[in-house]
């Protein structure tokens, strides 16, 4: 059984990833502009970071055409896991970015502390502030109803630029208010790198528990197990195996049905269990189920059953 993925999502994820493409150029136009009129470096520099933020929407677009197509024979499981090594890269962005932001204010730090940033400045952190917490709501809340990983860390990458922007804004206002205190954006700095440096390991970890294949969590197990004995006919279920593919489970599991029962009847049996495994089951992309007769479980296919989890 295989479930093509919904295109509506496909299209609402696209939508919202050309949205901070645009966003991401539009931001870096300002930023240029209004950094060499004001003669900012730090504003300009941040113009190249918008831009170099295009990297990550480009990759969520081009792997997007790549992960969201259908099976085919050289790959008949799908290509979901290209959306893993997708958001491997935007995670391993966020902490090369984290890395740049934490050098930069530790470096500073102990030199002397630098100028203040000017109205330019402050202008240009604002608006990146705002306009990309926004993207982050928007990306977020489609990743999350798209179940799409890749989406999700994109999202987190838009939150950590508007996360990075705020040492700006300390650092105007703080000397504006209090000159003596002008070190807060320094720490400011490394509390937003550390923030960055743990979403990112999130991300990280779970995507690289996807390439390893890890098995969905005990609460997700169980709702598959009660779906599959739910199913009348079914006298047992052992073997269950399940493994994760970027926000989605791929499932085998084996069924014992009475052996009296003709094959006609047994597969009747299988393909209810796996239609309502798809159905009702924590986002199964796939189900796998193997049929025996219920007097069979230590012996014909004894050796099978002891390799796998149940
Ligand atoms: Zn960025
Ligand atoms: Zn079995």
């Amino acid at each position: 059984m295989r479930k093509t993925e919904p295109d509506r999502h496909i299209a609402a994820s696209r939508r919202v990833t050309w949205a901070g493409l645009v966003t991401n150029l539009v931001l870096a136009a300002v930023k240029f502009t209004a950094g060499s009129l004001g003669h900012s470096q730090a504003v300009v520099a941040d113009g190249a970071h918008s831009l170099a933020d295009l990297v990550s929407d480009l990759a969520v677009l081009v792997g997007l055409r790549f992960w969201s197509a259908p099976a085919d024979s050289g790959h008949p499981y799908g290509h979901r896991r290209i959306e893993t090594l997708v958001t491997i890269a935007i995670g391993a962005m966020l902490i090369v970015m984290a890395a740049g932001l934490a050098i930069r204010a530790i470096s500073a730090v102990v030199l002397v502390h630098g100028e203040t940033p000017g109205w330019i400045a402050l202008t240009a952190a604002l608006l990146s502030i705002g306009v990309k917490e926004a993207l982050y709501r928007w990306t977020v809340q489609v990743g999350r109803r798209a179940g799409s990983p890749a989406l999700i860390a994109n999202a987190w990458h838009h939150r950590s630029d508007s996360f990075s922007s705020v040492p700006v804004v300390l650092a105007v206002s703080t000397a504006m208010l209090h000159p003596r205190m002008v070190f807060v954006d320094h720490v400011g700095a490394l509390v937003v790198a550390g923030m960055i440096v743990k979403v990112a390991c999130r991300i990280l970890l779970d995507a690289i528990g996807d390439l390893i294949d890890r098995s969905a969590g005990r609460e997700d197990l169980k709702r598959i197990e009660k779906i599959a004995r739910s199913i009348p006919g079914v006298r047992s279920i052992h073997a269950l195996r399940s493994r994760r593919i970027s926000g989605g489970l791929f499932v085998d599991l084996h069924i014992q049905v009475d052996g009296a029962l003709s094959v006609r009847e047994g597969h009747r049996i299988s393909g209810v269990v796996e239609r309502a495994i798809l159905k009702h089951g924590p986002r199964v992309l796939d189900v796998v189920v193997h049929l025996e007769p219920s007097e069979a479980q230590r012996t014909a296919d004894g050796t099978r059953d002891r390799g796998a989890a149940t």
